[in-house]
């Protein structure tokens, strides 16, 4: 099963791939923690990327959908795939559309994961990540328990680009470039509507009937 998780950073898309990822054998393919492994590695994409990232600029379509193609070509979960943060303009999703034909699969569900302005904000100041394996964390609602990440120990800092100087342009951009995808998988009758001022377990329990129904196929 192909699923795009659709949605202004920090609406919760990456928590919720992560327990798909484990409750159902899918794989997450967030393209920022793609980047951010490359910049972590200096490779070159990784050197080309990290002025973007720093910037909070989205890096030129052919480059994302080259990366996104050279992952479906070389992997092959038979569970599916979740891709969330890609793709994020009109010409990444058309070109998503033609990948995906090129390899006999088709997208599920697009999940729209939608919340104010006012609270996004709110949590993309107090957002955290672990700086070894990239768990996310949250100082208000998904805090770590020990201070250090719960999973390896890591020392969870804060992404550059949720500073708040960097964060208002990241919304200007996704509001500008990403919004028209709500429109897009619309008229495909792909959309399905989130609620993500919920909390992320009943979010989950929401979504999960969705997997479940797609797995039993
Ligand atoms: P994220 O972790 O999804 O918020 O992505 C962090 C940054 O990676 C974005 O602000 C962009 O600079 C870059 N990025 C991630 N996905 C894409 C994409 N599909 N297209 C262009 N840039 C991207």
């Amino acid at each position: 099963m192909i699923v795009v998780f659709l949605g202004a950073p920090g609406t919760g898309k990456g928590s919720q791939a992560k327990i798909l990822e484990k409750e159902f054998g899918l794989s997450q393919v967030s393209t920022g923690e793609m980047l951010r492994g490359e910049i972590k590695k200096s490779t070159e994409l990784g050197k080309l990327a990290s002025s973007y990232l720093d910037k909070g600029e989205l890096l030129p379509n052919e480059v994302m959908i080259r990366m996104i193609e050279n992952l479906l070509i070389s992997t092959d979960n038979q569970a599916g795939y979740i891709f969330d943060g890609f793709p994020r303009t009109l010409e990444q999703a058309e070109a998503f559309d033609n990948l995906l034909k090129k390899i006999s699969k088709s997208l599920d569900y697009v999940l729209y994961f939608h919340t104010s302005r006012e609270s996004l904000i709110k949590r993309l100041i107090s957002r955290r990540i672990c700086s070894n394996c990239g768990k996310d964390y949250n100082l208000i609602v998904n805090p770590s328990l020990t201070g250090v990440c719960d999973l390896c120990n890591g020392v969870i800092v804060q992404r550059d680009d949720d500073k708040e100087e960097v964060i208002n342009h990241r919304m200007a951009i996704y509001e500008q470039l990403t919004q028209p995808l709500i429109n897009y998988y619309t008229l495909q009758d792909k959309l399905k509507i989130i609620d993500s001022e919920k909390t992320i377990s009943d979010i989950y329990e929401e979504i999960k009937p969705m997997f479940v129904k797609k797995s039993r196929e």
